[in-house]
């Protein structure tokens, strides 16, 4: 799988990118991610990529035509999606992550200022993902979201001690059972005396009880 992301701050994705699970599947050649500068699609001295609204309103918006070039150039594989981030797009699932991993490369296109010229989500882009109902500062982090949550369910990107067999969203609404580690007892808070047991069928039936309801920790 190979990840371009079109951005005007490539600077950004070096350190996760470099790190982790995402950083050996890159020394491990099982995926590829290649950052461009946006900037390099522009044609004038000052590297413009933003422009004032038409019809007004606070703020700039991230030109059409360096976008279009440098989305034309990344494109090589032949089963590829282009991907505009956007507040305004369709809510990242997992589900997402699951079908995007089937394409050979992702063509990720960060928008800055207040946003993007429309016709890149009208021309340009196959689809606009949201990852989630607040607003950020560009679309950077969702390029990270998207890489990281595709790269992981890979042949081989997980090592063994990493599964995706019991984990959440597994199925929709599937959340997993908690998890501990020693020591037995921490202050006096302990680990679920059944998990300590050794009886496997009980363990089971424990994780399986713990994760239909499992809540999510909100504090
Ligand atoms: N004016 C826009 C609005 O009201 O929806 C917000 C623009 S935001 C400041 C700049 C860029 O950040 C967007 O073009 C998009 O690429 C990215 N962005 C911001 N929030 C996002 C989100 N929830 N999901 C995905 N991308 C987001």
């Amino acid at each position: 799988m190979r990840f371009d992301i079109i951005t005007i701050f490539p600077k950004i994705f070096d350190s996760y990118f470099g790190e982790s699970i995402v950083g050996r599947a890159v020394k491990d050649e099982l995926i590829k991610i290649k950052v461009h500068n946006l900037r390099d699609w522009t044609d004038d001295n000052h590297k413009t990529v933003d422009d004032k609204p038409y019809g007004g309103g606070a703020g700039m918006v991230m030109k059409i035509e360096p976008v279009f070039k440098a989305v034309e150039a990344a494109k090589q594989a032949p089963k590829r999606r282009v991907i505009l981030f956007s507040a305004k797009g369709k809510k990242f699932t997992q589900a997402d992550a699951r079908r995007l991993s089937a394409y050979g490369q992702l063509i990720l296109v960060c928008g800055r200022y207040e946003g993007v010229d429309e016709r890149v989500a009208q021309y340009v882009a196959d689809e606009e993902i949201s990852i989630g109902d607040y607003v950020l500062t560009g679309g950077e982090i969702p390029a990270m979201i998207v890489v990281d949550s595709v790269s992981r369910l890979l042949p081989g990107v997980l090592g063994k001690e990493e599964s995706l067999a019991e984990e959440s969203f597994i199925q929709e609404g599937y959340l997993e059972y908690p998890q501990y580690t020693r020591p037995e007892e921490f202050q006096g808070w302990k680990v679920p005396e059944t998990l300590l047991s050794g009886n496997h069928k009980e363990i089971e039936k424990w994780k399986e009880e713990n994760s239909r309801n499992v809540k999510r920790n909100e504090h």
